[in-house]
C-alpha cells in the first residue's frame, strides 16, 4: 500500500529494532498513551506469533500504518537504555558498515540473559511509605516510638530494603506492624547500587623500570593523553609489551578510569589474567567464552555500572557498556579470534577503533607479528607506529635453522637432523615443543586396494582419523564414526592412514623418547579446563618433556623452560590457495618460535619444508617478520588486494548447488546494474561454489565485490542490500554479507 499523507495514524508511536533478518524498523504504539520511553530501552513486543526483546530506537509522532495495523508494545522492561549513548552510536555504525539487521547487531551485542526479559538490574523487594499519610494517623503511632522511628527512617531514604532496616536497628517485627497499619507498602528496586571503583595510586611499586626503547614507546601514549589516537606497538615476543600496557593502564585507573583489554581466547590462557591481577589492586571482569550465563551477566552489570576497573575480555567484550572508558588494548591483533564468522560478521580489532574514535579515548594495538591492515595503517601515518625490537629482562633472541626434507626420508614427520635436536636439548635437562598444526591421529583414511577414502557425507571433505578414542571424524561439522576394519568400497583389508596429526606424533614420540613425559596440547586434550591446568602446571614445573600441539600453544603462553621449537612442517601455508596465507604462515611460525628461550637459556628453532628455497621463508628466517611482511604488501599493492581494497563475500547457502548459485546470480544482475548505472569501479567475481562447497549438509557459493575504495563500496552496498532485501527466498535458502572476509571460506 502506497503511503499518502491523508494516510496513517497520527499519534506518538516508537520506531522498534527487532533481532529479525528483515533490514528494518518496525512502528509499535506506548503501552499507555503517550508514555514516554527513553532511546536505547529494551522492550518487550509481538513480533508476528513471538513475543520478543527489541530495542527502541526513536520515536515519531506519526506512522505510515493505520492505528489498527500498530500493536501496542507490550511491556517497557528497563527504566534506561541498555547501552550508553556513545556505544549505542557505534553499534548503529556496525549495523550501517557490515550492512547486518540492527536489532540482531543489539542482540548480539548484549549478554545472553539479557536476551530474554529479565530486568538490567535483579530487583529488590523494598519498602515505602504510603504517600497519603495524615497527621491523625501519624499520632496513632504515638504510643510506637520504634515504628514511628522506622516510618522516619524509610521515609528519609524514600525506600528501604530489610537488610537496610535491619542493619538500621529496627527488628522484622516493627516492619511487620507498620505493613500491616498500612503505613508501608512493598515495592521493587533496581540492585544499581554498584560503586565506582576506588581510583589506584599513580605509582605502582611493582611497576619495572623501562628500557629505553620501552619508555620510548610509553612517552609517545602518554604525551597524547586521554584523547583518541590509535597506537600499534610491534614488539618482538618478550619485548615488553604487555609492561607498557601496565604502565599506561595505570595512569588511567589512576584518575579512576575503565580500561577494556580484549586478548584472543583467555579461557586457555589463566596466566594472562593473573599478571593483571597480580599488578593491579582493583576489581577486574573477565568476560570469555568459558562462563556460565549469569557469570556473563554479573560481570557485564559490574562492568557496566562502573565498579570494575579493568575488563579483560575475548572478542564480544568490546560490546562492554563503560561509564568511564579511558583506555583500549587489543592485544595480538592480527589473532583470527577477533573476527567473528558467523551470523553478526565483525572485526572486534576494528571495531575497537572505532570505538576508541567515537568514545575519543587512546587505542593500543599490539603484537609481535602485526595484521599487514594495521602496519598500512601505520605506513600511511593513519596509526602511531611504535617499536620494540629487543627482547626485555635480558632474554636473548632464539637463533633459526632451516631443514630442507625435500631429499629426506622422514620417520613420522620428523628428519633425523631434528630428532637429534630434540634428543640434544632434552638430554641437558631442556623442555621441546614440536608445532603441528594438525590434530587427531591422520588427515585421511584410504584403501591400498581400490582407492577408496574416508568423506564426510556432509560436507565436501575428508575425515580424519582419530585414535583416542578410536573414530574417524570430520572437524568442520563435528560428526563422528565407528572406524571401519575393512574397506566399505571393496569389503578387503587394505585401510591405511595417510599423514600425520598430533596424535600420531604423541605415538611416536613416547616410543622415540621413552623416558620422557610427551605432553599433547590440542582442542581433543584440553576440552576438560582442569585437565589443560594440570598439564600447564606440569610444564611450568620445568622437568625436561615435550610439549606437542597446535595452534593453541602459539597463544600468549610463557613457558621458561622450552629451549627448542621445532615446526615439523610449514609448507601448507606457503601454498595456500588463500591470498592472506603467507601472512598467516609467518604469523605462525614468529609467534610459535616466540615461545623458545623466554627466560635465562637461549633458544633453537627448527623449521622443517620440502620448500627451503622459498622466498617468503627466506625473507622471514633471515631476515624478519617486518621485512617479510613490508615485501607481501607491496605483492598485495601490485595485485590490488587488501588492505589496498577491500573486499566483500556475498554467501548463499541451500539444499542443492544449484539453488544457492542461481540465488546469486539473481541477484548479481542486481549488482551488475547497479555498478553499471553509479559507473563505479567494483570488481564482481562469481558466483562460485565455496571452497567448502558443501558445510554440515548445506551447499555453499559465493559472489565477491572487490573495490579500491571504501565509500564506493559502502554506497554501493546501501542500494545493493536494500534491493536484493526484496527478493523473497524459498525456505531453506539464506544469504549472508560478510565484509572485510578473513579467509575466503
Ligand atoms: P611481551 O608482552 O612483549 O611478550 P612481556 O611484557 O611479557 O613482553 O615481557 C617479557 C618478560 O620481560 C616478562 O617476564 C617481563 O616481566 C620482563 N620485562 C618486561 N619489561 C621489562 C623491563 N623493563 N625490565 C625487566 N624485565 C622486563
Ligand atoms: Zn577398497
Ligand atoms: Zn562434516
Amino acid at each position: 500500500m502506497p503511503a499518502s499523507i491523508s494516510s496513517g495514524y497520527r499519534g506518538l508511536v516508537y520506531k522498534v529494532a527487532v533481532p529479525s533478518p528483515l533490514r528494518r524498523v518496525f512502528d509499535y504504539l506506548p503501552p499507555e498513551p503517550n508514555q514516554s520511553i527513553a532511546i536505547g530501552t529494551r522492550v518487550q513486543v509481538q513480533f508476528g506469533r513471538r513475543k520478543v526483546v527489541a530495542y527502541v530506537l526513536d520515536k515519531a509522532s506519526n506512522s505510515e500504518l493505520e492505528l489498527h495495523k500498530l500493536k501496542p508494545i507490550y511491556a517497557v522492561l528497563d527504566s534506561e537504555a541498555i547501552f550508553p549513548t556513545k556505544l549505542f552510536s557505534l553499534l548503529q555504525w556496525c549495523a550501517k558498515y557490515y550492512h547486518h539487521p540492527l536489532g540482531e547487531v543489539l542482540s548480539a551485542a548484549s549478554p545472553g540473559k539479557l536476551r530474554s526479559s529479565i530486568p538490567l538490574y535483579p530487583q529488590e523487594i523494598v519498602y515505602r511509605a504510603y504517600s497519603k499519610i495524615d497527621r491523625s494517623e501519624l499520632n496513632s503511632l504515638s504510643r510506637a516510638p520504634r515504628q514511628r522511628a522506622l516510618l522516619k527512617f524509610i521515609k528519609k531514604n524514600s525506600s528501604a530494603s530489610r537488610d537496610e532496616i535491619e542493619l538500621a536497628g529496627f527488628s522484622a517485627a516493627i516492619i511487620k506492624s507498620l505493613e500491616e497499619k498500612k503505613f508501608v507498602e512493598r515495592a521493587e528496586r533496581n540492585l544499581n547500587s554498584l560503586e565506582l571503583f576506588s581510583p589506584l595510586n599513580s605509582v605502582n611499586p611493582s611497576s619495572l623500570e623501562l628500557n629505553s626503547q620501552q619508555q620510548q614507546a610509553f612517552d609517545a601514549i602518554k604525551l597524547n593523553g586521554d584523547k583518541f589516537n590509535c597506537f600499534l606497538i610491534d614488539g618482538v615476543t618478550g619485548s615488553g609489551k604487555t609492561e607498557i600496557y601496565m604502565q599506561v593502564m595505570q595512569q588511567h585507573l589512576s584518575e579512576g578510569r575503565q580500561c577494556l583489554v580484549l586478548v584472543p581466547e583467555i579461557g586457555l590462557t589463566p596466566q594472562t589474567v593473573n599478571r593483571f591481577s597480580k599488578r593491579f589492586d582493583c576489581p577486574i571482569a573477565v568476560l570469555h567464552s568459558n562462563l556460565t550465563d549469569n557469570e556473563r551477566l554479573d560481570a557485564w552489570r559490574r562492568a557496566r555500572a562502573g565498579s570494575v576497573a579493568i575488563i579483560i575480555g575475548t572478542r564480544s567484550a568490546i560490546f562492554t557498556p563503560l561509564p568511564n572508558l579511558g583506555l583500549i588494548i587489543v592485544d595480538e591483533e592480527h589473532d583470527g579470534s577477533f573476527k567473528q564468522q558467523d551470523g553478526f560478521k565483525y572485526s572486534a580489532r576494528d571495531v575497537a577503533v572505532m570505538r576508541g574514535r567515537e568514545e575519543n579515548v587512546p587505542i593500543i594495538l599490539g603484537s609481535a607479528t602485526p595484521s599487514l591492515e594495521s602496519l598500512q595503517n601505520a605506513e600511511s601515518k593513519k596509526f602511531s607506529y611504535l617499536t620494540l625490537s629487543e627482547r626485555a629482562g635480558g632474554a636473548i633472541k632464539s637463533k633459526t635453522t632451516i631443514v630442507d626434507t625435500s631429499n629426506e626420508i622422514l620417520d613420522s614427520g620428523f628428519s633425523e637432523k631434528l630428532l637429534f635436536k630434540i634428543d640434544q636439548h632434552l638430554t641437558v635437562g631442556n623442555q621441546v615443543l614440536v608445532f603441528i598444526n594438525r590434530r587427531g591421529f591422520a588427515p585421511i583414511l584410504s584403501c591400498t586396494n581400490c582407492g577408496w577414502i574416508a568423506e564426510c557425507e556432509d560436507c565436501v571433505s575428508q575425515m580424519s582419523v582419530h585414535a583416542k578414542p578410536p573414530s574417524l571424524r570430520c572437524h568442520h561439522c563435528g560428526i563422528a564414526k565407528q572406524l571401519p576394519i575393512l574397506c566399505p568400497t571393496c569389503h578387503e583389508e587394505g585401510l591405511t592412514t595417510i599423514g600425520a596429526g598430533t596424535q600420531r606424533l604423541e605415538n611416536f614420540l613416547e616410543q622415540r623418547f621413552s623416558t620422557f613425559p610427551v605432553i599433547r596440547i590440542d582442542r581433543d586434550s584440553t576440552r576438560s579446563k582442569s585437565k589443560l591446568t594440570s598439564m600447564l602446571n606440569q610444564i611450568q614445573i620445568g622437568k625436561p618433556c615435550i610439549l606437542l600441539g597446535t595452534q593453541i600453544l602459539t597463544k600468549g603462553h610463557h613457558f621458561p623452560a622450552i629451549t627448542l621449537v621445532a615446526i615439523v612442517d610449514a609448507d601448507a601455508g606457503l601454498f595456500s590457495p588463500d591470498f592472506r596465507g603467507q601472512e598467516f604462515m609467518a604469523q605462525t611460525v614468529v609467534q610459535v618460535s616466540g615461545r623458545a628461550g623466554r627466560a635465562k637459556k637461549s633458544g633453537e628453532v627448527v623449521i622443517q619444508t620440502r620448500h627451503s628455497t622459498h622466498k617468503a621463508l627466506i625473507q622471514l628466517t633471515q631476515k624478519n617478520y617486518k621485512e617479510l611482511a613490508m615485501y607481501l604488501l607491496e605483492e598485495r599493492k601490485a595485485a590490488s588486494m587488501p588492505p589496498f581494497a577491500q573486499l566483500v563475500l556475498l554467501k548463499a547457502e541451500g539444499n542443492t548447488l544449484n539453488e544457492s548459485i542461481n540465488l546469486l546470480q539473481r541477484m548479481n544482475k542486481v549488482s551488475i546494474k547497479l555498478i553499471r548505472e553509479s559507473n563505479s569501479n567494483i570488481r564482481t567475481v562469481g558466483p562460485v561454489p565455496a571452497p567448502m562447497e558443501k558445510k554440515a549438509g548445506r551447499y555453499r557459493a559465493q559472489l565477491l565485490f572487490k573495490a579500491e575504495n571504501k565509500n564506493t563500496m559502502q554506497q554501493f552496498l546501501t542500494q545493493f542490500v536494500y534491493q536484493i532485501d526484496q527478493i523473497k527466498l524459498s525456505r531453506n535458502l539464506r544469504w549472508s554479507l560478510d565484509v572485510d572476509p578473513r579467509e575466503m571460506i
